[in-house]
């Protein structure tokens, strides 16, 4: 896992040789409240199973976070007035 800019989105993960994958978050993550930031690194680890965000995916990402959704709403809202360094939107990542 490292952090870095990684654009207009909170983190990537991309697919690796076996299970050499990487997440990679974005620094400005380190902003949000603790739960926040909780959920967007189980999202990207969730991405190891699913790639995409279709119905498994959040099947699977509702075991670790029962009310990801909600959060998902709070990450977006709050996500709009936080410093992202030159780029000044949030995607989902
Ligand atoms: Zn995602």
């Amino acid at each position: 896992m490292t952090v870095r800019d990684v654009g207009n989105r909170w983190g990537t993960y991309r697919q690796g040789e076996g299970e050499n994958g990487r997440v990679a978050l974005h620094w400005a993550v380190f902003q949000l409240p603790a739960h926040l930031v909780d959920y967007v690194i189980a999202h990207e680890l969730a991405h190891i199973k699913i790639a995409g965000h279709g119905p498994d995916y959040w099947t699977l990402l509702r075991r670790a976070i029962p009310d990801c959704e909600a959060r998902k709403e709070e990450l977006d809202d709050l996500g709009r007035r936080l410093w992202l360094g030159q780029t000044a939107a949030a995607g989902d990542g």
